[in-house]
């Protein structure tokens, strides 16, 4: 079938003209993907951790992992270079299993460093990974290895989960659920937003887009839009996580359309572990006043 083949090669139905930069591409991305099969066996993958920060009293409640690939001649390689990769491959199974493993893992170890602290991990499941029948095995196997209380542990969606099967789709998340795990809604606003969704799937928490986060302290749109999901959530009962706050405008508009959590550069940018030990020590008590927008950093 033409059609489908086109449709494949390029995504996008376009005509693809060949040229030598075409080429280059091709073949790196090919011996990325080599690599990238080498690369769990090679203990190449690390997670850094950023900090999910409670508004109003500025607390970190906990942190979402972030995958990175450790790759020896590239150096530190973003996910956005290698997670398509890793789904088209089918790699993002085992490479998802092990960040479950790690992240939970690491968890625990802060529950032992600071008792009571109740510090939570959000981890990112992509489509193809929440598709694989071995999901809800590797959660409760990764939760009994860690010996991680199941209510510390979040895993995040997007809506593009939602676009097919949706039977199959809501009952695997109430699988989930009833492990006593949350599931957060990432990147909200971005993708097939239709809002019955929130009704017809378990969803604990929505991670309002940065996009939205952006123009929340300029533009009257955008505060619009983020009082209107304030409501939704305070209706429907769901956490609100704002994403990608970088300035203390946006941070202060936030807090004043009563955004009850937040993450982004301005309170803290991912890191790998050793970072934070630190970090969490000193910013776990309440911090003091006239503090508020200096960055939650060492
Ligand atoms: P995401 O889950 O929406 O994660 C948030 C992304 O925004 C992260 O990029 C984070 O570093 C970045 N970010 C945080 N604060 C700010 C800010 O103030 N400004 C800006 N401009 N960016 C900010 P990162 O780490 O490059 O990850 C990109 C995406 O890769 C993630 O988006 C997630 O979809 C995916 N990803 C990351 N780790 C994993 C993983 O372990 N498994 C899977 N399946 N996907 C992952
Ligand atoms: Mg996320
Ligand atoms: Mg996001
Ligand atoms: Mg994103």
């Amino acid at each position: 079938d033409v059609a489908m083949y086109v449709a494949k090669t390029n995504g996008k139905g376009r005509c693809e003209v060949f040229r030598p930069s075409h080429h280059a591409a091709q073949l790196d991305r090919e011996r990325l993907q080599a690599d990238l099969h080498q690369a769990l066996d090679r203990q190449q993958f690390v997670l850094h951790y950023q900090p999910i920060v409670d508004l109003a009293s500025e607390h970190i409640s906990g942190y979402e992992a972030l995958l990175r690939w450790q790759h020896p001649e590239r150096g530190l390689v973003p996910p956005v270079k290698f997670i398509a990769l890793a789904e088209d491959s089918g790699l993002i199974v085992p490479i998802g299993r092990w960040a479950l493993r790690e992240a939970t893992r690491q968890a625990a170890a802060w529950q032992t460093q600071h008792p009571g602290a109740d510090l939570r991990v959000s981890v990112n499941v992509s489509v193809r990974q929440f598709q694989h029948p071995g999901l809800i095995e590797d959660i409760t196997d990764a939760l009994h290895h860690a010996g991680l209380d199941p209510r510390l542990l979040t895993l995040e969606i997007t809506e593009s989960l939602f676009v097919r099967d949706t039977e199959g789709t809501a009952g695997k998340l109430r699988q989930i659920r009833e492990l006593g795990v949350r599931l957060a809604l990432d990147d909200f606003g971005t993708g097939y937003s239709s809002l019955s969704y929130l009704r017809r799937f378990p969803i604990d928490i929505l991670k309002i887009d940065k996009s939205f986060v952006s123009g929340v302290g300029v533009n009257a749109e955008d505060r619009a839009v983020i009082g209107a999901i304030v409501q939704l959530g305070q209706t429907l009962q769901l956490d609100l996580v704002a994403e990608g706050i970088e300035t203390t405008t946006e941070l202060t508009a936030l807090q004043a359309l009563g955004v009850q959590y937040g993450q982004g550069y301005h309170l803290g940018r991912p890191a790998a572990t050793t970072a934070h030990e630190d970090l969490s020590d000193r910013h776990l008590e309440r911090r003091q006043p006239g503090s508020r927008g200096r960055p939650l950093r060492p």
